[in-house]
């Protein structure tokens, strides 16, 4: 734990990270209620998560001209630089509508309109090119290649999130994007839908030979598995009395891993290990209210105290002399 917190509190030493994905209205429906239009989107999500670790936070993203000021402020006073977040006046912001089954963990899309983001042309600010850590959240493979194109210099590390629907119209463009990532971010579901394997064991070692070194398949309220070489970690998630919301938890985590990531600055294994917690434990917050309600005001104690419940919820003793 102490290294843990040694990291966790050196926020000042933190690589820089760029953040790119939607920024979005949604409105979503869950078994205990509804919100109206709520702000929401991927790269919100993942910089809001990352915002806790690091104060390098860059975000390049679309919006349009009927986004609130105040939700953009927001992100500011977390210390996330909007310099890159292009706002197109006359245009729409994309709007994502989902319902969230009995269960919690299916979920079915009501609506898509993708308004600014359908003709996204991600422009890099000058002040982002020496990036350290890139993290593409989930867009088009074609925006994810032209962002990895336009930064001159490699970022010492790049995780990738994608979804099913690209798979089926984009997968040409996606298994080129996945040539040059470090790290993809995915859940079981797309897992196995990607590399045609049930055996998630079996699906990483696919997924793996298509470039990532690093894949992690998150499993909602089951955990998620961190597969490198011969190695594999799991890390749980957390018990939760309350699931208020589950919308952008999958983002939170990937937020929470890169800004751990990029806080203490080594890409290795053991490291990777405890930003899947660190991860975790800011998906378990995402949870407990709707949109980024719960992930806008977290004090550093909270995300501690959770990370604790997380060694504690994972520990094992067990002496195999008795
Ligand atoms: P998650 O629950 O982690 O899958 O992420 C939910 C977020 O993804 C929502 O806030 C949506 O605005 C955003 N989203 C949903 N569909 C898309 C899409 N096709 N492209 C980009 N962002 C999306």
């Amino acid at each position: 734990m102490g290294q843990i917190y040694r990291n966790f509190a050196a926020k000042s030493h933190t690589m820089s990270l760029l953040v790119i994905g939607s920024v979005a209205f949604d409105a979503i429906e869950t078994p205990f209620g509804k919100s109206d239009r709520i702000i929401g989107g991927a790269a919100t999500y993942i910089s809001l998560a990352a915002s806790y670790f690091s104060n390098k936070i860059n975000l390049v993203s679309v919006v349009g001209g009927d986004f609130p000021v105040t939700s953009i402020q927001m992100l500011e006073k977390r210390g996330i630089n909007t310099k890159g977040l292009q706002i197109l006046d006359d245009e729409k912001s994309f709007f994502w509508s989902g319902r969230y089954n009995n269960d919690m963990n299916t979920r079915t899309t009501l609506v898509t309109e993708l308004n600014v983001l359908g003709t996204f042309d991600p422009i890099i600010p000058e002040a982002y090119q020496n990036c350290e850590y890139l993290m593409l959240g989930n867009l088009s493979p074609e925006v994810q290649l032209k962002v990895m194109e336009r930064i001159r210099n490699r970022p010492k590390l790049v995780a990738m999130d994608t979804m099913n629907f690209w798979m089926d119209v984009a997968l040409d463009d996606l298994k080129k994007a996945l040539k040059k990532i470090d790290v993809l971010i995915i859940n079981d579901e797309e897992a196995r839908i990607l590399s045609k394997e049930y055996s998630l064991v079996k699906a990483s070692r696919v997924i793996r030979e298509m470039g990532p070194r690093y894949l992690i398949i998150k499993k909602g309220e089951h955990g998620a598995l961190l597969f490198y070489g011969s190695r594999v970690y799991f890390a749980p998630a957390l018990p939760l009395e309350d699931v208020f919301d589950p919308t952008g938890a999958g983002d939170t985590f990937a937020g929470g891993f890169m800004g751990y990531l990029a806080q203490s600055g080594r890409v290795d294994f053991d490291n990777m290990k405890r930003a899947v917690i660190f991860g975790s434990a800011m998906a378990s917050f995402c949870v407990e209210k709707f949109g980024t309600a719960r992930i806008e005001n977290l004090r550093e104690e909270e995300i501690l105290q959770r990370v604790n419940a997380f060694i504690d919820l994972s520990q094992v003793d067990i002496d195999l002399t008795a």
